[in-house]
């Protein structure tokens, strides 16, 4: 078998290959060509089945088809780079199907210059929706406890520093609430620890639903939560704790057999005090203590940390 060509066998080829609309419209990477009005003026094959929309439909049209919405399409702009070799990359872009679904693109662009004629760019879109996807279910994996769904610490910690930053700029109170279940050991060994299991849910729900939007609440631990209110003060804080405090006094749970029962929860509450230097860990500790005490002073109350 002959491994070399000639020169007059690779003629032959180039002149094949020199067919560029057969190229660009067998490549497996969809792609499209505009002009320096983002018009497209063509699309290939796979462009087509990737997007959904017949030729006619799409050639003529602006890329603004494309995208999510008329503010993302001018947004886009920013996040394309000029590369030293001419080449233009986008970041990770969502796009959109005719149908209305969402996937994800990094587009790589190839200026078509050809001499004293308009400009084209010649696009490739390689779908990256994948990646994208399993990057957020790792981050969620990574931010959530499983069991509740609530923030970890470890993630709350990570949160709270920028709001808590932003609050002492605007020099706004934040408080924090520590929230423990009271004999909870008890739930356990009476139920068992599946219906444990599910006083922690059903409790994790409570704190969800009964917070403002802008409220973060975490799993700190087994069975204690932290919630970080930004924009309150001290006082107010304690009506929310009350409030929480209430509701979960209200909840009643399952246990085998038709059994039912109650449970109650403690709150500490403290305000964060921006004059110390860790002043989101101190306002944790400073909670922590008024639960203790609200503890000690006979369970399911609240109690603000005084000095
Ligand atoms: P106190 O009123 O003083 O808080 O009494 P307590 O019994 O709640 O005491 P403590 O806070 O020390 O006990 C917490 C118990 O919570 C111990 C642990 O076995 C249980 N626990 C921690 N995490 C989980 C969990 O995910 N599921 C269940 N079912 N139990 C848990
Ligand atoms: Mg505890
Ligand atoms: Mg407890």
């Amino acid at each position: 078998m002959n491994l070399m060509l000639s020169e007059k066998e690779l003629e032959k080829y180039e002149h094949l290959l020199l067919n560029e609309n057969m190229l660009f419209e067998l490549n497996a990477i969809p792609q499209m060509v505009v002009n320096k009005d983002r018009i497209i003026i063509r699309a290939n094959k796979k462009f087509i089945e990737l997007f959904g929309y017949s030729s006619e439909e799409i050639l003529g049209k602006q890329t603004l088809t494309l995208t999510p919405s008329k503010e993302k399409f001018e947004e886009y702009r920013k996040h394309f780079i000029h590369t030293k070799e001419g080449i233009i990359k986008s970041e990770e872009l969502e796009y959109k199907k005719k149908d209305g679904s969402l996937f994800w693109v990094k587009l790589e662009g190839n200026p078509i210059n050809q001499q004293e004629q308009e400009l084209f760019i010649l696009w490739s879109f390689i779908d990256v929706t994948k990646e994208v996807h399993y990057r957020e279910e790792l981050k969620r994996l990574a931010s959530t406890d499983p069991m509740t769904n609530l923030y970890n610490r470890r993630y709350f910690n990570e949160l709270v520093q920028t709001i808590v930053q932003l609050d002492i700029r605007n020099t706004k109170a934040t408080s924090v609430l520590i929230l423990d279940i009271d004999k909870f050991k008890s739930v356990n060994d009476t139920y068992g620890h599946k219906v444990g299991d599910d006083v922690i849910i059903a409790l994790a729900k409570v704190l969800k639903y009964s917070v403002r939007e802008s409220d973060i609440v975490s799993r700190w631990g087994g069975e204690e939560f932290v919630v970080l209110l930004p924009e309150t003060g001290s006082s107010d804080s304690v009506l929310v704790a009350e409030k929480l405090r209430h509701a979960v006094t209200m909840l009643e749970m399952s246990a085998e057999d038709g059994i039912t029962f109650h449970f109650s929860i403690s709150v500490g509450v403290s305000e964060i005090n921006y004059n110390e230097e860790d002043s989101l860990e101190s306002a944790i500790n400073k909670a922590d203590k008024a639960l203790y005490e609200a503890k000690e002073s006979g369970r399911n109350r609240v109690k603000l940390f005084t000095t």
